[in-house]
């Protein structure tokens, strides 16, 4: 089995991956269909979509998601399609998130929500070897108002679909807002995990902050290591913690929050131990898979096929899953381990 061959097969977890940047072209096109079955501008606004070269033009991209995802039909389709996708390459286990959105006289953020939920159901028939789960996102350049409705949201969301709903997470351009982090609290106390995207750009009070406040996982925490625009205060306080981070090889090189993948910050923390497990981010938008990103780690840094395993079965220790899932998901890791070695 050459190295992309057994990545596919490899049965993984994918704990950040934001439902809009991983809609892939079929889906954005059948979108644009629904919304514009008229037009024939479709290939062209899907080609210019894919030719993006540098960051500006990757949030064109996702300008174009968010501007297809604005009924509950579409935002059903959209999840549906990302959660067959991410199936077909042998996740066992999805994490998607999203910021709910309320577009005037056509969807509530309440409409939102249930309309992923509504494609979750389905896909627990249609494709039942797959679990997924759902953060609700807070994106921080909404402010503070939209912050609030969206923890309440996911409070009441988590009391009424507990099997899906399992946390909050913090994202949106790091250059603006705030972390809002008294208001994660409350999301705290009601039982709901804290993912958090972390250090994407250097800022070392924010990191400080939201460090100390001890979210259950972090994305990315690119500008932690002195290397890389950090420093050696931030990296002990990341390291003590042993907080878990979702590292998205691709998605850092091509946002050129680091100049490439042979110095991106896996190697600093897969070298020191720390809790760390591979992610897509958005998938469409940089045209990646997980099992891209589990072959890129290790052509990279030289990881054997061991140490993918590896990876994967850590990867259960640090999902929002029950115990009782997270001992199927490890014990189908296991099988896969036992049948390749044999
Ligand atoms: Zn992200």
């Amino acid at each position: 089995m050459n190295l992309q061959d057994f990545c596919q097969s490899l049965p993984k977890l994918e704990l950040h991956a934001h439902l809009n940047g991983s809609l892939g072209t079929d889906t954005l096109k059948k979108l644009y269909k629904m919304q514009n079955p008229n037009s024939e501008d479709c290939e062209n606004i899907i080609t210019n979509v894919e030719k993006f070269s540098s960051l500006s033009e990757c949030f064109k991209v996702f300008d174009v998601a968010h501007s297809l995802t604005v009924t509950p039909e579409a935002v059903f389709h959209s999840a549906y399609d990302v959660i067959e996708e991410f199936n077909a390459d042998n996740v066992i286990y999805l994490e998607l998130r999203s910021t709910p959105r309320a577009i005037d006289g056509q969807m509530s953020k309440q409409e939102y929500i249930e309309a992923i939920i509504k494609a979750f159901r389905l896909c627990k028939t249609d494709f039942p070897d797959i679990l997924v789960k759902l953060l609700i996102s807070i994106n921080r350049k909404q402010g503070y108002k939209s912050a609030e409705e969206n923890i309440d949201l996911a409070i009441n969301f988590f009391k009424k679909y507990p099997q899906y709903i399992v946390g909050l997470d913090l994202s949106g351009d790091p250059m603006t807002g705030d972390a809002f982090l008294e208001l994660l609290k409350k999301a705290r106390i009601a039982g709901l995990k804290i993912a958090a995207h972390c250090a994407e750009i250097s800022n070392e009070i924010e990191t400080k902050d939201i460090l100390e406040f001890k979210p259950d996982r972090l994305g990315h925490c690119t500008c932690v290591h002195p290397n890389l625009q950090g420093s050696n205060k931030l990296l002990d306080m990341l390291f003590t913690s042993k907080i878990p981070v979702e590292l998205c090889l691709t998605s850092n090189v091509r946002c050129k929050t680091v100049p490439s993948y042979e110095s991106h910050q896996f190697k600093y923390f897969y070298e020191a131990k720390h809790p760390i497990c591979l992610c897509t981010d958005d998938k469409g938008i940089f045209h990646t898979s997980l099992s891209k990103e589990y072959a890129i780690a290790s052509s990279t840094f030289g990881l054997g096929r061991e140490e993918l395993v590896t990876l994967s079965m850590l990867a259960v220790q640090y999902a929002f899953a029950t115990a009782e899932e997270k001992s199927l998901l490890l014990s189908r890791i296991e099988g896969f381990s036992c049948e390749t070695n044999k």
